[in-house]
C-alpha cells in the first residue's frame, strides 16, 4: 500500500507517525494509497522547522518573496493537468471541474504577486511640527491552515500564497480524505525556490488539529470546513490566543422569480447543485420557487436532473463523479430516506444509481424533492451530496425571510429580470456572498470570500484584502528627526502630547 508522507522542511517523512488513514478512489470503492496521521511530535517539528524558517524569511525583500510566486504560479500552470487528475482520483470529482478549481486557486497566486503593491504602508509628513506618522504591516510568524476535502487544491490556495507572500511560514493540515495535492504542491513550492520550512504539509485528523491549535507558537489558524469543527476550531484557536478565521458549512439558496428566464435558471441551478456531486460548499443545496415559478421551475429541474450524465470522474463524458467516501455515500441516501418519509415529494430518486463498471464506486444519482418545508431535515442541515430540495413561497417577502431564517450564511442567489427586485435582495438578505443570475457568487481572488451566521467563525473573510489584512499585523510609528543644532533644546511639557 502507497503510504503518503508529511513534508517538513523541505522533505518527506512519515516522523512519529504510527496511525494511517484510508486514501479512496471513491470511482471504484477501492483504497488506493494510505495517509500518514501525525501525532503531536509531528506538529512539533513542523513548527519548529517553520519557526527557524521564518526568522530568515520574513527579511527576504518583496519583490523576491514576489518572484517565488510568479515562479510556482508557471509551475501550476505547467502540472495543470497532472495536479487535476490526481485530485479527481481522490476526490472523485471529473477531471474538468477539478481544473476549474486549481485555475481559481492559481488567481489567488497572481494575486499574492502582487504583493509589493498590497503591502504597501501609509505615510503623513507633518503631523505635528517636524513629526512625521507612517504605518506598514508585518507578518505574523507561523500560521496554520486546516482544509476540507472538497477542494483538496484551492482552498489551501485561499490561504498560502497570500500569507507566504506576506513573509509568514506555513503549515497545511489538509484533508485526510484526499492528501495528494497537498505534498504535490510542496514539490512546486520547492521547485519555484521557496526555502525549506516555510511550506510544511502535516497530514491528520483531530489529534494533529488539537496539537496545532493548542501550540504556543503558532500565531493564527485559518480553518475551512464543517460549522461544528469550525466553531470548535475557532474556540479553542481563540482560547489559546491565536488570530482565527474559521469557514463553516451552508446551505446556499436560489431564489427564482416568476419573472425569470425559467430555462436559465434550471440550467444553472442545475450546473451548481450536482456539480461535483453537490459537494461544494458554494453548491445551490435549496430552491425558493416564488408564486407562479413553481410548478415550471420543478418540471424543468426535473428533466435537467435527469440528463446528467454520472461517471467517473477521469472519463470526459462524465459530468458529476461519486461522492467521496463510503460514508458519505450511506449519509447522503439516509437524508434521501428521510425526506421522503416526512412528506417531500420526491421527484428524481438518485440512491439506486448504478454506473457500469463502477458498481463499487460510491454514487448517488441527481435527486430532486418538491414541497419541501422548513422543518424538514433535508432543509435545515447540509447534506453535502447531489441533493436539491425546492421549497415554495407565495411572495417575495416570504422567500427572503426563509433565506434570512437560515441558520447558514454562505452564498445566495436570484434569478430575476428586475434590477429592483435584485436590489432589495442583495439589501436585505442576511448572506455573505450575493449571485444575480449568477448561482455560484465565488468573489475573485482580488475580493474576499466569506459567509455570515454559522458560515464564517471571526471577523476576516479570505483572500483578497481580507486575507493580507489577517496574515499581518500594523505597526504604527510617529518619528521625529530634531535638529539640535540649530533648535532650542528644552524639556517637554508634562501633559498629553497633541500637535503642534
Ligand atoms: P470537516 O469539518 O469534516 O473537516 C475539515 C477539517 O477539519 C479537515 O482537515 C479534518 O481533518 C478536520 N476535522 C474533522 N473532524 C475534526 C474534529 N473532530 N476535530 C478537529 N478537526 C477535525 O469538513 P469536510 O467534510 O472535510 O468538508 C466539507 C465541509 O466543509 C462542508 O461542511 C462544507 O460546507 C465546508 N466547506 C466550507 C467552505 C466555506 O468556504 N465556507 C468551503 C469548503 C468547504
Amino acid at each position: 500500500m502507497r503510504t503518503i508522507p508529511h513534508w517538513i522542511s523541505g522533505s518527506e517523512t512519515t516522523g512519529a507517525s504510527t496511525r494511517y488513514g484510508a486514501v479512496w478512489n471513491p470511482a471504484t470503492g477501492e483504497q488506493q494509497a494510505q495517509v500518514t496521521l501525525a501525532e503531536p511530535a509531528d506538529v512539533d517539528a513542523a513548527v519548529a522547522a517553520a519557526a527557524k524558517a521564518f526568522e530568515q524569511w520574513r527579511d527576504v525583500s518583496l519583490i523576491r518573496r514576489a518572484r517565488v510566486m510568479f515562479a510556482l504560479r508557471d509551475l501550476i500552470e505547467r502540472h495543470l493537468d497532472e495536479l487535476s487528475e490526481l485530485i479527481a482520483d481522490e476526490h472523485g470529482k471529473v477531471v474538468s471541474d477539478a481544473k476549474g478549481e486549481v485555475i481559481r486557486g492559481l488567481e489567488v497566486v497572481e494575486y499574492a504577486c502582487g504583493i509589493p503593491t498590497l503591502l504597501k504602508g501609509e505615510y503623513s509628513e507633518q503631523v505635528s511640527t517636524d513629526v512625521d506618522a507612517y504605518s506598514f504591516r508585518q507578518p505574523l510568524g507561523v500560521v496554520a491552515g486546516i482544509t476540507p476535502f472538497n477542494f483538496p487544491a484551492m482552498v489551501p490556495m485561499w490561504m498560502h500564497p497570500i500569507a507566504i507572500a506576506a513573509g509568514n511560514t506555513f503549515i497545511l493540515k489538509p484533508s485526510e480524505r484526499d492528501p495528494s495535492a497537498s505534498n504535490f504542491f510542496a514539490r512546486l513550492y520547492a521547485e519555484a525556490g521557496l526555502p525549506d520550512g516555510v511550506f510544511n504539509v502535516v497530514h491528520g485528523d483531530k489529534v494533529a488539529v488539537d496539537a496545532i491549535l493548542d501550540h504556543p507558537d503558532i500565531a493564527a489558524v485559518s480553518f475551512v470546513g464543517s460549522t461544528p469543527i469550525a466553531r470548535y476550531v475557532h474556540q479553542r484557536a481563540s482560547a489559546a490566543g491565536k488570530r482565527v478565521q474559521a469557514l463553516g458549512g451552508a446551505k446556499n439558496h436560489a431564489v427564482v422569480l416568476p419573472d425569470a428566464d425559467l430555462d436559465f435558471a434550471a440550467n444553472h441551478i442545475t450546473a451548481a447543485g450536482y456539480g461535483s456531486a453537490g459537494q461544494r460548499c458554494m453548491a445551490i443545496s435549496a430552491v425558493v420557487a416564488v408564486g407562479d415559478a413553481g410548478d415550471a421551475l420543478v418540471a424543468r429541474l426535473k428533466e435537467k436532473a435527469e440528463e446528467v450524465k454520472v461517471g467517473p470522474g477521469r472519463d470526459q463524458a462524465s459530468e458529476m463523479g461519486p461522492v467521496v467516501t463510503p460514508e458519505a455515500r450511506d449519509r447522503i441516501k439516509g437524508y434521501v430516506d428521510r425526506g421522503a418519509q416526512a412528506g417531500a415529494t420526491l421527484v428524481v430518486d438518485g440512491r439506486g444509481l448504478a454506473v457500469d463498471g463502477h458498481e463499487n464506486g460510491f454514487f448517488v444519482g441527481p435527486t430532486l424533492f418538491d414541497r419541501v418545508t422548513a422543518d424538514m431535515d433535508i432543509y435545515t442541515d447540509e447534506i453535502f451530496g447531489p441533493v436539491l430540495v425546492v421549497l415554495r413561497a407565495e411572495t417575495f417577502d416570504e422567500a427572503i425571510a426563509i433565506v434570512n431564517a437560515n441558520q447558514y450564511g454562505n452564498g445566495t442567489a436570484i434569478f430575476t429580470a428586475s434590477g429592483q427586485a435584485a436590489k432589495k435582495f442583495q439589501r436585505h438578505v442576511q448572506v455573505g456572498m450575493i449571485g444575480v443570475n449568477v448561482p455560484i457568487p465565488v468573489p475573485m481572488a482580488f475580493y474576499s470570500f466569506g459567509g455570515w451566521k454559522d458560515s464564517l467563525f471571526g471577523d476576516t473573510h479570505v483572500h483578497g484584502p481580507e486575507g493580507i489584512r489577517f496574515y499581518t499585523r500594523a505597526k504604527a510609528i510617529t518619528s521625529r528627526w530634531p535638529d539640535t543644532q540649530y533648535q532650542e533644546h528644552h524639556r517637554d511639557h508634562m501633559h498629553f502630547p497633541t500637535a503642534t
